[in-house]
């Protein structure tokens, strides 16, 4: 069982029952829609065909939405323009510039007060960019560095900066709700800057009483000195690497990634490892060495989930990506996943000590499974927090944790329904594996559940063979 998780993001190639069942069969564990794409109708239509996948028993997609935030875009452009290195170019955020050969609106009004003169403004990433050169009270007068094709509505970066917009816009919050209206998993924040904005969604959805976790995006330079504050603000960490290696320098992203995974995985919130995974496969059958060895890297430092943005929405290959990313990814875990230490820090809580014996003694017994009992899902989460070799089978009675599981490292989640005893609990869930066919006879497993003693139920680990 692969134990890194697989996230695609749905678009016009993948939006339908079939599509999303074939992207579930080849490994996709975590659906993600991205709300800077398609309006509500649009997505209520593929989470109504999710919904009807996880309702069939076998798959458990859970279905994270991607605000849009506050993106700097490019205005419309009548032609599309060429532009060439030395080309002199503006930027406006005049509203009556319709259209000029060697202009371009800005749809953010604070542009002109963020920009000095020698700033790098990126389009698409640093697909064009250009240097400021002067700038007066609508206009930043650039020079082009590295030339291309200018359309419409393109994003905008300035090196090293944010925008200082709010990171919730309306739009965002319209989302949210109508998020909370179709029972999403998971809310990824964009443009996250520090704390407060986490905290403001999660007291949102808690007065809501919607079981959603957020998750921080990180993606703007200014997010970066409160990452420690972000990280324990949030349910979960996404390093988005397309808009970071925008607003920083390219080079500090590998650096900034293998830091944030590790961070994440200190301190038990699922780390997703996004964009460009398997670009080149948007218009090609097969990846390029760089992007599997990118692949390898994510894998290696464990971190949570990887995942695919445009390979999947808009891509030529869409299948052939999801199956080379679980392929490589599984591939990967084989060789390297043999190490038999635990490797997280000592702690005073008695749950977390739980997780860690058991995940020690399946290791060193090398046992087939671990199985977790974990109504709200907590301890199921500890036990991926300590990246144990052997498999998680978590069993939880609520189909919403089962889906929330999901993007877990190692976590293989199913429903069972929980007896006041513990034993029968136990003996549901072995039945459910014997019906998959997980279990060879007579294989042994470390088993996480709680057992009456008393009038108290109190957590155990124990090591059973099952037959
Ligand atoms: C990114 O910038 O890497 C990212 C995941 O965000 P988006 O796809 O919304 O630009």
């Amino acid at each position: 069982m692969r134990r890194t998780k697989i996230i695609c993001t749905i678009g016009p190639n993948t939006q339908d029952y079939k599509s999303l069942l074939r992207l579930a069969e080849l490994g996709m564990n975590v659906v993600r829609l991205n709300m800077s794409h398609g309006d509500h109708i649009w997505h209520s239509q593929v989470i109504k065909a999710i919904k009807s996948i996880n309702s069939k028993g076998k798959y458990s997609l859970s279905i994270l939405m991607d605000t849009k935030g506050p993106e700097v875009r490019t205005g419309d452009l009548k032609h599309q323009l060429i532009l060439k290195k030395g080309d002199i170019f503006n930027f406006t955020i005049s509203r009556q510039a319709k259209y000029q050969q060697n202009t371009v609106e800005v749809n953010y009004d604070g542009f002109i007060d963020d920009i000095k003169i020698d700033d790098i403004i990126l389009i698409d990433g640093g697909m064009i960019s250009f240097r400021v050169k002067n700038k007066t009270k609508n206009d930043a007068v650039c020079e082009c560095l590295d030339g291309g094709t200018l359309t419409s509505r393109r994003h905008l970066n300035i090196r090293g900066k944010s925008a200082r917009l709010p990171t919730i816009t309306k739009k965002d919050w319209e989302d949210i709700k109508f998020g909370i209206k179709e029972g999403f998993d998971f809310i990824a924040l964009s443009f996250v800057k520090n704390r407060a904005t986490i905290e403001e969604v999660k007291t949102y959805l808690k007065k809501q009483k919607a079981p959603i976790d957020v998750i921080a995006k990180i993606e703007s330079a200014q997010s970066i000195p409160y990452i420690d504050e972000i990280i324990e603000s949030s349910d979960g960490v996404m390093v988005a690497r397309g808009d970071l290696g925008a607003e920083l320098p390219i080079e500090e992203v590998p650096l900034i990634q293998e830091e944030i995974v590790s961070q994440c995985l200190a301190s038990g919130k699922p780390v997703i490892v996004a964009t460009h995974l398997l670009e080149s496969m948007i218009e090609n059958p097969t990846p390029t060495r760089a992007e599997v060895t990118d692949i390898f890297l994510a894998v290696r430092q464990k971190a949570d989930a990887i995942m695919l943005s445009g390979e999947t929405a808009v891509g030529l290959y869409p299948y052939k990506a999801v199956s080379v990313m679980s392929t490589v990814a599984e591939r990967i875990e084989k060789r390297v996943f043999e190490d038999k230490e635990i490797n997280i820090a000592v702690t005073s809580d008695p749950k977390t000590e739980v997780a860690r014996s058991a995940s020690i003694l399946a290791n060193n017994l090398n046992s087939a499974a671990i199985l977790v009992f974990t109504r709200r899902g907590y301890m199921g989460t500890l036990v991926s927090k300590c990246r144990p070799n052997s498999s998680i089978y978590a069993f939880t009675n609520m189909t919403s944790v089962r889906r929330r599981l999901n993007l877990y490292w190692g976590v293989a989640s199913f429903r069972v329904k929980f007896s006041n005893n513990p034993e029968h609990t136990i003996q549901r869930a072995v039945e459910v594996l014997k019906n998959k066919h997980l279990f060879k006879k007579n294989d042994q497993v470390v088993i996480v559940s709680d057992i009456l003693a008393g009038k108290e139920y109190v957590e155990t680990v124990q090591i059973r063979r099952i037959n």
